[in-house]
């Protein structure tokens, strides 16, 4: 007889393995089913983040980040090299063993907490039982009994049939954490987080990289100040990121791939040695879940869930990439730590308006909370402080001077409503602002408190105090009120 648990979680990425191990934490008698076997051929922990996106992705953008600037910027530091190259197999060694050391170490987490690891793939059936399919051949199918099921199955990415995957020359994000050398001419479809972050990888490492857009508008979701700053940045590292340009078909001839795509001007073809498509993902909802299991579906095809992560069927929860929001790692953790404590009936919530966004480009982009856009549209009155990098100190001294902070103030309330930042280490300035909001700080909080010097988040303070005219190191003038 098969042993029953109190919590079942399927999916061992970020949002379930966070869950899996709350559950421990609490007492309650868990499993976590996960089916990946990595290009080693062994069974991993981890999911997309730790395997195939968040960390592999990162390693290869500070790998191609530090080249780049040994190319081009130890120079004016005095740093004399007679010769650059890039080993390419001994940056995809390192960003493995980066990999390998983060999946084992939640298999180590998962064995001291005694969360039962169970290497297969789960479905839920109805009244919260789960068939577990083992992945070692000649291991029988089991049906297990559950209190609770925790759905963690995440997402992959989406294929569009005017691009077919081929081989190494027409891949995904996870074939291209894996290009073998540096295409000469990389296309990348889909301006998204995903291919600006892996078209810059790949440009920096010496490829001319053309990323093709359907949307005219050039990260609609981010405050437009800073999209367009961002443009421009990119555009300066040699990214010829066309807008408006959707793609409409392929042709793979050999080791080339010709693109169609039509914009406001026509028809066109380009011809890349390696193409990467970067067109969002979507929940992985197949073969999941029985057809009488009960759970369903939202308009969009994730699972629908309350504010709780409850799905419509009492004791089944469903987390991270599967559901509504933003499908990023932390929010799945917090996600899986919230499922947990309801189920162990503690208080719990996730504060889903201070979830914090990073694009990891060069300078990077982070943002938490609302653009000036949205704050426009909503019609109340509000104010804005900006301020550059290029007069912070530590910036300077890091030539690293490229990027803003601005904030969106509420002009009532003066509570913050967003920050956004393109700079330096934007994306531990930015948790800067989700603290402050987490508190419900006003802007006047963050304008009299002292900040370190030399630092970055002397940037931060500078466009607090910007939104009252009121930085010190910054030329502002404040306009003049208008005659009655
Ligand atoms: P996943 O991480 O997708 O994990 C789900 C797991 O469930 C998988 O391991 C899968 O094998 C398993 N599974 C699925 N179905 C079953 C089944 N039936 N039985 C058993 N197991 C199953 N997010 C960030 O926050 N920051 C970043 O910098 C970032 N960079 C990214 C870069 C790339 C290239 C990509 C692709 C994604 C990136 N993301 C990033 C997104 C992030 O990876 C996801 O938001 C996150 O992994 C979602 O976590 P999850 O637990 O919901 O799902
Ligand atoms: P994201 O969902 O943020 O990963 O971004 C994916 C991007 O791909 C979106 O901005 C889409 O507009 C873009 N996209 C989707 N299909 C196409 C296409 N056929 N041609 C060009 N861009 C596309």
């Amino acid at each position: 007889m098969s042993e029953k648990y109190d919590v079942i979680v399927i999916g061992g990425g970020p949002g379930g393995y966070a869950a899996a191990i709350r559950c421990a934490q609490l007492g309650l008698n868990t499993a976590c089913i996960e089916k990946y076997v990595n290009k080693q051929g062994k069974p991993a922990l981890g999911g997309t983040c730790l395997n195939v996106g968040c960390i592999p992705s990162k390693a290869l953008l500070d790998s191609s980040w530090k080249f780049h600037e040994a190319k081009e910027s130890f120079g004016d530091h005095g740093i004399k090299l007679d010769t650059v190259k890039m080993d390419i197999a001994q940056m995809h060694k390192r960003k493995d063993e980066v990999v390998q050391q983060l999946t084992g170490g939640i298999a180590s987490l998962f064995k001291s907490n005694k969360v039962t690891w169970l290497q297969g793939t789960g479905k839920l059936l109805p009244k919260k039982r789960v068939a577990f399919t083992p992945l070692k051949e000649g291991e029988e199918e089991q049906v297990l009994d559950a209190e609770n099921v925790i759905l963690a199955a995440g997402s992959e990415p989406v294929n569009i049939k005017d691009a077919p995957l081929k081989d190494d020359v027409v891949v995904n994000s996870t074939g291209a954490l894996e290009f073998d050398s540096v295409p000469g001419r990389l296309g990348v479809i889909g301006a998204g987080i995903i291919g600006l972050e892996l078209g810059s990888v790949w440009s920096r490492l010496g490829s001319d990289v053309v990323v093709l857009e359907a949307v005219d508008t050039f990260l609609p979701q981010v405050d437009q100040q800073l999209a367009k700053e961002t443009y421009k940045v990119l555009g300066k590292q040699g990214l010829d990121i066309r807008l408006g340009a959707r793609v409409t078909g392929t042709s793979v001839k050999g080791k080339k791939v010709t693109v169609s795509y039509s914009d406001s001007s026509g028809d066109h073809e380009e011809t890349f040695d390696r193409l990467i498509v970067a067109v969002g993902r979507r929940p992985m909802t197949d073969n999941l879940l029985a057809s009488d299991a009960g759970v369903e579906l939202d308009e969009r095809g994730f699972i629908h869930v309350d504010s709780q992560c409850r799905t419509d069927v009492p004791g089944v929860y469903a987390v991270g990439d599967l559901v509504r929001g933003p499908m990023l790692a932390h929010k799945g953790i917090e996600e899986g730590v919230m499922a947990a404590d309801v189920i162990a009936g503690e208080n719990t919530q996730v504060n889903y308006e201070t979830i914090p966004l990073v694009i990891y480009i060069h300078p990077e982009l982070a943002w938490v909370g609302k653009t000036e856009e949205e704050v426009k549209a909503s019609g109340e009155p509000y104010k804005t402080g900006v301020a550059p990098f290029a007069s912070n100190g530590r910036a300077l001294g890091a030539g690293d001077t490229a990027g803003l902070v601005k904030f969106v103030v509420d002009e009532k309330s003066d509570r913050v409503l967003g920050m956004h930042a393109l700079g330096p280490q934007a994306s531990e300035l930015v948790q800067e602002a989700v603290i402050a909001m987490e508190f419900g700080a006003s802007v006047e909080d963050l304008q009299l408190m002292v900040f370190g010097h030399p630092t970055l988040s002397e940037t931060v303070h500078e466009a607090a105090l910007a939104t009252d005219y009121r930085a010190i190191h910054l030329a502002q003038r404040r306009p003049k009120k208008k005659k009655k």
